[in-house]
């Protein structure tokens, strides 16, 4: 991993525009802000094309001979496929309201960054190639010819968004560069030049049914780990079943609530949650990923992750889909489900069977988000909270891009926490909702090798949680997503020093009084509990 320049030193941001037009700039493959290229044998896995060992870094990307005409013809095709591609290619007035709205150009300064000019590296091409006025007037139309440092410039700059669809809300237009984004993605692929962190998921994904790779007899082995670690800290034995036919809902959930802390909490309070309101559900063991890396690398890859979970709820018989946290999985969902593999009609409309609750929201889907589900659950009553096993957390709540901005969920998540919470605290109006920004690494892009451009990228996040952190003490940052979970404590550490990171049901977890629950002193990290610290020290003894 490359080492990243101090926070003082990455805070100095030069938001002056280069001496140079933006055409002539070309990026500089520097370690800490670019990705490592998608191995061979990833590729070979997922049967995409060109698989080769290359480097990003390399002048020579071993391209195919054709790679010209096949960017084209990949462009013809999606222009007439997305008519949504089209219409962000022609209707940009160059307002500028967008540009400064991405969080990697305030934290970076790269005038590329800026959405409206990442759009512009490939409506350039668009213009180029198949408008009339950019055939004929050329660069005077804004038109550039596609060369092969137009390739490297899309890979730098496609592989500095991270789709999170913020540039959007304040477009007057409604143009989405995540979409475009998406579509530069998808031509690079054509050509063999996805990233390593990407590709790899995707391919174990593919052959193993989730994002690490991790076998099915694995996969049970970690959650029962964890009923063992329920029973130590709350004296209740839970009873997950898997892969069971005939149950009423199967869960579904990112693997990185199975595998990476603090993800392991929200998981384990899942699994409590679910006991205690005695839901009859099962778990795959085969569709064991809720994150669709599919999502970040082609419209074709995402149809083919998000295909196996309905066809493992339509094996098992199962009635709907309660689903975790999760982040992009619910924009696959929300977005792109129906069209994709749906609707599935063989699945019912899911039904709270504690509260009666119908989810006309899910109706087409058949999946239902499990903040919407759990703040059915308190709205009802069903739940017995004690939020001040909380009170050592002051908590604040990131809205993570897609569940906010891909399906508005924006309330039932603050409902929950102030169940389960005392202290709550909202960051700045302008930082949240819908208007929320970016841990800096999602859309794939959560690597190592990256790690300066992440920490440049979540600046605006951190700095809006450092207000909270030093007017209310905030020193616990909620989210319901996976991604969210593995990057933010990492970013908390370089900008905000004395912040963790949480999942909401980790909170929801201590809260819960569980029938026949033994007297809790720690809370699921095996910390103490507000006024337990003696008896702690006592037992430690
Ligand atoms: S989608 Fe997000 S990361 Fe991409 S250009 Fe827009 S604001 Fe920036
Ligand atoms: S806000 Fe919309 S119309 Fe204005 S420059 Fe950005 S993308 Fe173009």
């Amino acid at each position: 991993m490359a080492s990243v320049p101090k926070p003082s030193e990455l805070g100095k941001v030069d938001h002056r525009p280069p001496q140079k037009p933006w055409t002539e700039t070309v990026p500089e493959f520097r370690p800490g802000t670019f990705c490592y290229g998608a191995k061979a044998k990833n590729l070979e896995v997922v049967g995409l094309p060109n698989p080769r060992e290359w480097n990003p870094a390399d002048e020579d990307w071993k391209l195919p001979d054709d790679w010209k005409d096949i960017t084209l013809k990949g462009m013809k095709d999606r222009l007439d496929k997305f008519r949504s591609f089209k219409l962000f290619m022609d209707i940009c007035v160059r307002c500028g309201a967008c540009a400064d709205k991405c969080h990697y150009f305030i934290g970076s300064g790269d005038p590329k960054n800026m959405p409206v000019l990442r759009a512009e590296l490939i409506r350039s091409i668009y213009r180029n190639y198949f408008t009339g006025s950019g055939k004929i007037l050329k660069k005077y139309a804004g038109a550039r010819a596609l060369t092969e440092q137009i390739i490297k410039e899309w890979f730098y700059y496609y592989y500095q968004c991270t789709e999170c669809r913020r540039c959007s809300v304040f477009c007057p237009y409604g143009i989405d560069t995540a979409e475009i984004t998406m579509m530069g993605r998808e031509l690079l692929n054509e050509l063999g030049c996805g990233i390593d962190w990407i590709m790899g998921p995707v391919a174990n994904c593919y052959m193993n049914g989730n994002h690490l790779g991790i076998q099915p007899h694995a996969f049970k082995d970690m959650i029962m780990f964890f009923v063992d670690e329920i029973e130590a800290v709350t004296g209740v034995r839970v009873e997950p079943t898997f892969n069971r036919k005939g149950a009423e809902v199967l869960f579904i959930t990112p693997s990185g609530d199975v595998f990476a802390d603090p993800g392991t909490y929200t998981l384990m309070g899942y699994m409590m949650l679910f006991h205690e309101i005695g839901l009859d559900y099962t778990w795959s063991t085969y569709a064991s990923e809720g994150g669709n890396f599919g999502l970040f690398t082609s419209h074709e890859m995402m149809k083919r992750l998000n295909a196996k979970m309905y066809a493992e709820a339509k094996r098992l018989k199962v009635k709907w889909i309660l689903g975790g946290e999760c982040g992009h999985m619910w924009r696959v969902i929300n977005q792109y489900m129906d069209t994709m593999n749906g609707p599935a009609d063989f699945l019912e409309v899911p039904k709270s069977p504690i509260t009666g609750t119908v989810f006309e929201n899910a109706k087409s889907t058949k999946m239902v988000h499990i903040a919407e589900f759990t703040a059915d659950l308190i709205r009802h009553g069903k739940l017995n909270l004690d939020p001040s096993r909380n009170d050592n957390k002051i908590v604040t709540f990131h809205d993570s891009c897609n569940p906010s901005r891909a399906m508005g969920l924006f309330e039932e998540p603050r409902y929950v926490l102030k169940a389960v919470c005392n202290h709550f605290y909202d960051m700045p109006e302008n930082t949240i909702r819908e208007k929320t920004f970016c841990c800096g690494s999602g859309s794939g892009l959560n690597t190592d090798e990256f790690m300066e451009m992440r920490m440049r990228g979540g600046l605006p996040r951190a700095n809006a949680v450092r207000y909270v952190h030093e007017k209310y003490g905030v020193n616990m940052l909620a989210c319901i997503c996976a991604i969210d979970r593995a990057v933010l404590p990492p970013l908390m550490n370089y900008w905000v020093p004395g912040v963790n990171v949480t999942g909401l049901h980790e909170l929801v977890g201590n809260a819960l009084v569980m029938k026949g629950e033994k007297k809790r002193t720690t809370d699921l990290r095996y910390e103490p509990l507000p006024g337990m610290e003696e008896e702690e020290e006592t037992e430690d003894v």
